[in-house]
């Protein structure tokens, strides 16, 4: 069995205060004292605890008593008095495995109580007003929350994601000779047309020169709407739904980001404000897909817009996973 602390303090491989020692016992001062004298007298032998104790140890336990009280009367704790326990097992929350007496005394020691400590009147102070400061951080963050215009839900919300299927995609990937060569409609909202980016050129080519498409891609006549529907697109797919030249395309994220540069066409409907573009937003034509791409990753903006499109019967509303991110180190 592995040896104790205490074993190893008798057999001085540890280091403590000795207060006293004879053959049978020794006694040193608590690592961490619970009264300003808290003293250990630890009989040598190895014995568990009290429950380990046979007929034979009556006297050794007397002994232990005995160096308690001598040492209580050397310092001093005799007409104040003092106290002498012992804990056998979990509840009584014995740490040490190994027979030991703790000699208290120095200051008013308390009634003894079965019960674990409740929290002093500090402690309780402390929780109190640590709970006050939580309650005050929380409303503040609310009323500034209800103030912002970009406002940050209190609750996450989890979007489904579904990739598109390439059946999903086949339907919209072609489109008539003359679809293909009318540029993209803006969508009727109030965004200012902003400056020229660094990627427009590529994305101009795109939707001008459209890629190879396979020999299945017929084209199509007419555009089929499927309302409502929503589905994550990477970026070929994206690539291939721009060059049918019908297509709404948003980036969802802030105006500020959209400023330093976005993909050509694109008009700013930022996520976190969609709500209040609805009035801008409702006035968009239906007759065409929707692009929506945001950061990438987790796209939780793009769907914030697709999810207020959806409500109005938009769709399909297809949504570039790899965003501005992706777009951005492959043109
Ligand atoms: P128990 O919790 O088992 O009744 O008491 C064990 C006591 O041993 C505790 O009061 C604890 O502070 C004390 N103790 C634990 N490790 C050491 C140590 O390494 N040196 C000393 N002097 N006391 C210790």
């Amino acid at each position: 069995m592995q040896q104790t602390i205490f074993e190893r303090i008798i057999a001085r491989e540890i280091p403590s205060t000795i207060e006293f020692e004879d053959d049978r016992v020794i006694a040193i001062r608590d690592i961490a004292p619970s009264a300003p004298v808290h003293v250990l007298i630890i009989p040598k032998r190895v014995i568990r605890n009290v429950d380990d104790l046979a007929e034979q140890d009556a006297e050794l336990i007397g002994h232990v008593f005995l160096v308690a009280r001598d040492l209580a009367r050397k310092y001093g704790a005799v007409d104040n008095g003092y106290r002498i326990v012992t804990n056998c097992n979990e509840h009584a929350g014995q740490t040490v495995f190994h027979l030991h007496f703790h000699l208290l005394a120095g200051e008013p020691l308390g009634r003894m109580n079965s019960r674990p400590p409740r929290p002093s009147g500090s402690t309780r102070t402390m929780l109190f007003e640590g709970g006050l400061l939580v309650i005050a951080a929380i409303a503040l963050a609310a009323v500034f929350n209800s103030i912002n215009p970009r406002q940050i839900p209190w609750v996450k919300k989890e979007y489904e994601r579904t990739q598109a299927s390439q059946s999903d995609l086949e339907k919209y990937l072609a489109v008539s000779d003359t679809a293909a060569q009318s540029k993209p409609i803006d969508v009727a909202v109030n965004t200012p047309t902003p400056e020229p980016t660094k990627t427009e050129p590529a994305a101009a080519k795109a939707t001008a020169a459209p890629v190879a498409s396979p020999a299945s891609e017929k084209p199509m006549n007419s555009f089929v709407a499927d309302p409502g529907k929503v589905l994550e697109i990477g970026h070929d797919a994206f690539v291939r739904l721009m060059s049918t030249g019908s297509f709404h395309l948003i980036d969802a994220r802030t105006p500020e980001k959209y400023a330093e540069g976005h993909i050509a066409s694109a008009i700013n409907i930022y996520g976190g404000e969609a709500q209040s573009r609805i009035p801008d937003i409702i006035q968009a034509p239906r007759d065409r897909v929707i692009l929506i791409y945001c950061d990438g990753g987790e796209c939780e903006l793009s769907h914030h817009v697709a999810d207020v499109l959806k409500q109005f019967g938009y769709g399909p509303i297809f949504i570039y996973t790899g965003g501005w991110a992706e777009w951005k180190t492959k043109h």
